[in-house]
């Protein structure tokens, strides 16, 4: 290297000791492209699939094989030689670079990346990001005692190489690249989204990331419809007694006594089991490897607890997580407009679907009197006092919500009479619905939020206790009414649920599994609908739009949204 060259090039990081994490090379690359990608994957453990990740995996399956030899520096081979998949790292610049391909000529060893996709025709002749990936590895070959006079790209779409000049340039700004990433990485400092930038629509974590709505809320910017609408995998529930469910390569197979499904792995996004059903040890280690969340309930609906893999690996969200809920200050002023959106939710809904053939004559006072509420609540003390307009509200909710029964929809509707809420156990016919759509909708939120890195036992309003999923019933308030309440309100009025899909054991009614198995396609039906989010303007399913929920309160809990926006349909 030249005395210039010295000169010029950033102050390297200082070297890795044996506790620092080394950054992988590919990282580098990503960081040049968008330094809050490499931090999401790297520093927070965020990964998602997209179809160009799919193709790039593919187009290292013959180099990740391995194969041939590298010899030490002093003993290379003055023949031709090649090696493939060789691992390096270089404590001094605190990096590790696994490399596709090394080919090894005359005591020279030169580095060749493979790229999925074709050449592109820039006088580079390779995009930045990728070429900083290649003189991370030159580099690392170097400090490892090689001689390294240049690099390559084979780009497998077009079958073509491209040669990468390790000029003084290219080496200042690849040192400059690994010392900010770290720097970042050691400060937990995650850099801001992109703005309307053209890589965003391409990126796999545009849905974790959020760029359009972190900066809208920060710059103002109206957010482009980059999350996919839905979620082709759907969950996958298991209803009969003593069914077991075993896997068969990449599907997984349901048994009964009385007929065996087949279901395509990659097409469940969770399953869910009732009652006396069994798993094998092979179908959960496989749904575990590959974080599809497993729920037991009760053969009654009740939600006991899930089975996930190793989790999201995201720390820092759940410490920002935990500081906010041990500030008073801060579960306050989060509770008091939790709780206001859920009074204007359960308003918009009665309002939605109040039926003028039950009288419209209380429909005014209900209204004010919601609306009184979702104000005062913004304004209470403390929690207790916050407790109490809950009360109020919910209890000029289900005084109405026969009003949204419509009468005669179903044979026997007298079975439907509903007065007021009650759950420990549900005694009439809809309380026992509504009890089985909240389990549903903790259990569809506590996977959700589990996801996200955030932790789901620890709440802000609702406040920790041993097995209760405090966080999920903290995000499920606002979606009580809009997504349970009206899924119970539509398998009534079309008649999917019947007053003899239920049982009686003294005071206790619950549903038969027919009737359950009614409610549970009406709740699935549910989070299916499309709606256009009333904040982003964009149309997704309801099951997006909570995973959308929750990663914005995660992003509020870090910081970069000052004001977590609940959900308020119009
Ligand atoms: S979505 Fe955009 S800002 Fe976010 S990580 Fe991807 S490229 Fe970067």
């Amino acid at each position: 290297m030249s005395e210039r060259t010295q000169l010029i090039l950033p102050i390297p990081p200082p070297p890795a000791d044996s506790k620092t994490p080394l950054v992988p090379a590919r990282m580098v690359n990503e960081w040049v492209y968008c330094p809050r990608l490499a931090y999401l994957e790297w520093v927070e453990g965020e990964w998602a699939d997209s179809a160009d990740t799919v193709q790039g995996k593919r187009a290292h399956t013959r180099v990740d094989k391995g194969g041939g030899r590298l010899s030490s520096p002093d003993e290379l081979d003055e023949e031709k030689s090649q090696a493939r998949s060789v691992t390096m790292s270089s404590e001094r610049l605190g990096v590790i670079a696994k490399m596709d391909v090394l080919d090894i000529r005359d005591g020279v060893v030169m580095p060749v990346d493979f790229k999925k996709g074709k050449r592109p025709h820039i006088a580079a002749g390779a995009y930045e990001p990728e070429r900083v990936q290649v003189c991370v590895q030159a580099m690392t070959l170097e400090d490892n005692g090689y001689e390294v006079e240049q690099g390559a790209i084979w780009y497998v779409g077009s079958r073509e190489r491209v040669r990468v000049n390790l000029d003084e340039d290219l080496r200042s700004r690849t040192l400059e690249a690994v010392r900010d990433l770290r720097a970042a990485a050691q400060t937990r400092t995650r850099p801001a989204p992109l703005e309307n930038s053209p890589k965003c629509p391409r990126c796999s974590l545009a849905g974790i990331c959020l760029p359009d709505e972190t900066n809208l809320f920060n710059r103002g910017y109206p957010p482009r419809p980059l999350n996919p609408s839905d979620d082709p995998a759907l969950p996958l529930y298991v209803q009969t007694p003593r069914a077991r469910l075993r896997k068969k390569g990449e599907r997984l197979i349901v048994e009964s006594q009385d007929n065996t499904v087949e279901v395509p792995m990659i097409d469940v996004s969770q399953v869910a089991l009732f009652g006396p059903v069994s798993v094998t040890t092979p179908a959960l280690h496989a749904l575990m490897r590959a974080e599809i969340p497993v729920s037991w309930f009760s053969t009654g609906g009740w939600f006991l607890g899930h089975t996930i893999g190793t989790g999201n690996g995201n720390v820092a969200v759940r410490e920002a997580q935990y500081r906010a809920a041990f500030s008073a200050r801060r579960s306050l002023t989060f509770s008091r407009d939790l709780v206001s959106a859920k009074v204007r939710n359960s308003r918009t809904m009665l309002r939605r679907n109040w039926r003028p053939e039950r009288g419209t004559e209380e429909k005014q006072d209900a209204m004010e009197g919601l609306k009184r509420i979702a104000r005062r609540v913004l304004h209470v003390k403390d929690v207790q006092q916050l407790l109490g307009f809950e009360g109020e509200a919910a209890a000029i909710y289900f005084a109405h919500f026969q009003k949204m029964l419509a009468p005669g929809a179903a044979e026997g509707l007298d079975e439907f009479s509903f007065t007021t809420r009650n759950r420990r156990p549900p005694t009439d016919p809809v309380n026992a619905m509504l009890s089985l759509a909240y389990a549903l909708l903790a259990r569809t939120l506590t996977t959700t939020i589990s996801a996200t890195g955030l932790d789901p036992y620890m709440g802000l309003y609702h406040r920790p206790r041993h097995g209760r999923p405090a966080l999920a019933l903290d995000l499920m308030e606002p979606f009580r009414a809009i997504l349970a309440d009206s899924c119970v309100i539509q398998a009534v009025n079309n008649g999917e649920v019947k007053p003899t899909d239920f049982v009686s054991n003294g005071p206790a009614c619950s549903l038969k599994p027919k009737g359950r198995k009614a409610l549970i396609a009406a709740f699935e039906r549910r989070l299916e609908q499309v709606t256009t989010h009333p904040l982003f303007g964009y149309r997704v399913s309801m099951r997006r739009m909570l995973e959308v929920q929750a990663r914005l309160l995660a992003r509020h809990f870090q910081g970069e949204i000052v004001k977590y926006p609940h959900y308020l349909p119009r």
